[in-house]
């Protein structure tokens, strides 16, 4: 055989395990491959960036087996009056979740426009947030509005370690019960902080995991019930079980 096959054959056998690793990634997150292989691929950075994995069901290891304080940095447009409160009320649960101190910085203004998600690179990258050695960082952009944004979403992960909340669905959802705001941004980002620790959706209306915020397009208060403002049973005992696949 010709050095010239040998290489032709690996090339196949590459192109052909990641084609196989992609479809497998890409089905259901409850599927045999994407509760155990995936798993142990997702912890690293690099087969999750080839195999674009950080989707739901992929927890971000460093969350949960890190160490260093947590830097909840915050973005959000200058006519926005974000409730302080709400970010702190996240920052106890993200610390009592990862065992790890979780403090919040104000880390400047977004723009009034509906913001590119893909944009939020210039953002990510920032030199101005300071994270401690060995600490993590957690972006927050509250936006007005973002794009792509599907119908009903309020809110989704950015990348590794960035969450984005839409302003402006948030009130379009709420309508008569604005005054229910900053329950439901609690909620919205303690969602998507759930997908970067590795929470999958649920179909629980206490649950945090819960896929629609709301009971057809209205949010619970309507029916007399209330946004949960902290993971339920089902979604602590799965956060347990992803602490113990990762080791920690
Ligand atoms: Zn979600």
């Amino acid at each position: 055989m010709s050095l010239k096959t040998i290489c032709l054959i690996i090339l196949i056998l590459f192109l052909g395990a990641f084609i196989f690793l992609k479809v497998e990634a890409m089905g259901s997150a409850d599927s045999p491959f994407n509760q155990t292989a995936r798993f142990q691929l997702g912890k690293h950075p690099v087969a999750r960036t080839i195999l674009g994995l950080h989707n739901t069901g992929d927890a971000r290891a460093e969350y949960l087996t890190g160490t260093g304080p947590i830097t909840i940095a915050w973005f959000a447009p200058e006519i926005e009056n974000i409730n302080k409160d709400v970010l702190n009320k996240f920052a106890v649960l993200v610390n009592k979740y990862t065992g790890r101190p979780a403090k919040v910085v104000y880390a400047g203004k977004m723009s009034e426009d509906t913001v590119n998600l893909s944009g939020l690179n210039s953002f990510a990258l920032g030199s101005q947030i300071q994270i401690s050695p060995g600490g993590s960082k957690l972006l927050v952009f509250f936006t007005l509005d973002y794009t792509p944004r599907s119908g009903g979403e309020l809110s989704t992960t950015y990348g590794e370690s960035g969450l984005a909340i839409s302003l402006n669905a948030h009130r379009s959802f709420l309508g008569d019960n604005g005054q229910y705001l900053d329950n439901y941004l609690l909620s919205s980002l303690l969602h998507e902080f759930g997908h970067q620790i590795g929470l999958v959706h649920n179909s629980d209306i206490n649950c945090i995991m819960d896929l629609h915020a709301g009971i057809e397009g209205k949010p619970l208060e309507s029916y007399g019930d209330s946004t949960p403002q902290d993971f339920c049973q089902q979604e602590k005992d799965q956060i347990n079980a992803i602490k113990l696949k990762l080791g920690n």
